[in-house]
């Protein structure tokens, strides 16, 4: 569960402070949109802050991914764009992380397959966070794509033996299934040395961050702020966030999801914390509320909005990070894929 999680979290922020170089990191989103709030306070600040602790990092775009609830990928190379700037802007460091595209890099997409084989249809099914999300789906028969794809990140994570993944609370079930499948592969196939290591989940202090309808913010329900929104759009978004009818503002995360996501925040965007933010507004209520959110937000974003927008004049610049990243992915996939190979003395 999420408190066991974050329990853990707090023993793996001691060990990556004491040595980062025991730890690689993997972690990315899907091309569907540009990056919002939910994605940077419930892991991009984590990626950002884990990378200049000198954590080797990987990020991917998640392309084939994109079908999983949609029958097709719009815009791809514009949503593609979009990533690789929103992470540029945030900070990540092409010299030193790797920024890719799966589609680019095969021999990642080879390790489905015996990954596959090491978990039940059963399993599978049981998986809360693929039911949600077949839930807000826009198609109306489940893909196997959509099924599977939770042994699809497997393969994202091991292919370059991640043992960390910043994530958010929705993908706990799915960091779940990679362990099993890495702990399932060392067993069957590991002849006493493991092949791979069963990564952590490293959640943020924000790990499910809503959206301004109330439930969780995503790229793809039309209710997220997004990091390239200008000052104006994000005050009329954040004017028009569900809040309740209480008066009074607290922060109660339990009972007043809505109000304390917003409290949250703007204690996030002043390094605060909610309750310091929930008793300064008190009776002023709802309005006050999201006028102080609002200035949070478009102050603590005006530097990533600037520099969002003078990486956008260097598309040359986009092209050569992915390419490059695509390289050094290439070629950790190849030698892991070999390795696997080597292992089930396949044939494959
Ligand atoms: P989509 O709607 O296309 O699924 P998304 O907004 O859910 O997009 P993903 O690309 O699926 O974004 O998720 C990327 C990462 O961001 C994951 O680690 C996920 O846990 C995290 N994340 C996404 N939304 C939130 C949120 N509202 N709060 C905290 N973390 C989030
Ligand atoms: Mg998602």
């Amino acid at each position: 569960g999420t408190s066991a999680a974050q329990a853990r979290s707090a023993v793996l922020e001691e060990l990556i402070r004491k040595d980062p170089g025991r730890f690689r990191m993997l972690t990315g989103d899907r091309p569907t949109g540009r990056l919002h709030l939910g994605h940077y306070f419930g892991t991009l600040h984590n990626r950002v802050r884990l990378q200049d602790l000198g954590v080797e990092t990987y990020v991917i775009i998640a392309d084939y991914q994109v079908l999983t609830d949609r029958d097709v990928a719009d815009n791809l190379t514009g949503h593609v764009e979009d990533l690789v700037l929103d992470y540029l802007a945030i900070g990540v460091d092409p010299r030193r992380s790797t920024i890719f595209t799966h589609s680019a890099v095969p021999a990642l997409n080879q390790l489905m397959l015996p990954f596959l084989s090491l978990v039940s249809v059963a399993e599978l099914n049981r998986n809360p966070t693929v039911k949600d999300e077949i839930a807000h789906s826009r198609q109306s028969a489940v893909s196997g794509l959509m099924f599977t794809y939770p042994v699809h990140q497997a393969a994202d994570i091991l292919f370059c033996k991640g043992n960390l993944v910043p994530v958010g609370q929705d993908q706990l079930p799915h960091l779940e299934v990679t362990r099993t499948i890495a702990r399932r592969f060392n067993d069957r196939y590991g002849n006493g040395t493991p092949v791979f290591p069963q990564p952590d989940a490293l959640l943020s202090h924000a790990p499910l961050l809503l959206g301004t309808d109330g439930t969780k913010m995503s790229k793809s329900r039309r209710n997220a702020i997004t990091l390239a929104a200008d000052a104006d759009e994000t005050a009329r978004l954040l004017k028009g966030a569900r809040t309740d009818s209480e008066r009074h503002i607290t922060y109660d995360p339990a009972h007043r999801p809505e109000v304390s996501s917003l409290l949250l925040l703007a204690a996030l965007c002043q390094n605060r914390r909610p309750e310091e933010v929930a008793e300064e507004i008190g009776a002023a209520g709802a309005a006050a509320l999201k006028k102080t959110v609002t200035e949070a937000v478009n102050e603590y974003l005006a530097p990533i909005r600037a520099r969002r927008s003078e990486y956008a004049r260097d598309r040359a610049f986009l092209q050569r990070t992915l390419r490059e990243g695509n390289e050094r992915a290439r070629a950790v996939a190849d030698a892991t894929l070999a390795e696997v190979r080597a292992a089930m003395n396949s044939h494959y």
